[in-house]
């Protein structure tokens, strides 16, 4: 049997070794949760989703985040060109978020007579 001062520095050693594999468990955990947000962002904006809001569910739920999103239907389903600044704006829009073009007005076409 080991006397008590051996004991005490093993058991700090073995202390020491939980607390380093924590602290790359929490780094990788870190790690992870911020390749997922950055991840599930990107194909949120692509397809058209609350970026910031599909960031925070990649965090949270890592792949599970990213899978949904891809599966998702895409927002940009409903969407049409605008004819004057060619931006994607919603289907139903009757003005462009973009540059203010009115799509309920008929376009004016000149005419030469
Ligand atoms: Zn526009």
């Amino acid at each position: 049997m080991d006397d008590l001062p051996t004991q005490v520095e093993s058991l700090q050693a073995q202390l020491a070794a939980i607390q380093s594999h924590l602290m790359a468990t929490l780094w990788v955990t870190t790690f992870l949760s911020f390749v997922f947000a950055l991840a599930t962002a990107y194909f949120a904006a692509r397809r058209g989703h609350n970026v910031f809001r599909w960031a925070m569910l990649g965090a949270l739920l890592g792949p599970f985040a990213l899978i949904i999103v891809v599966l998702i239907p895409s927002a940009k389903a409903d969407t049409k060109v605008c004819p004057d600044c060619a931006e994607s704006v919603k289907a139903a829009a009757v003005k462009c978020r973009f540059c203010g073009h009115r799509f309920d007005q008929p376009e004016i076409v000149p005419r030469i007579t």
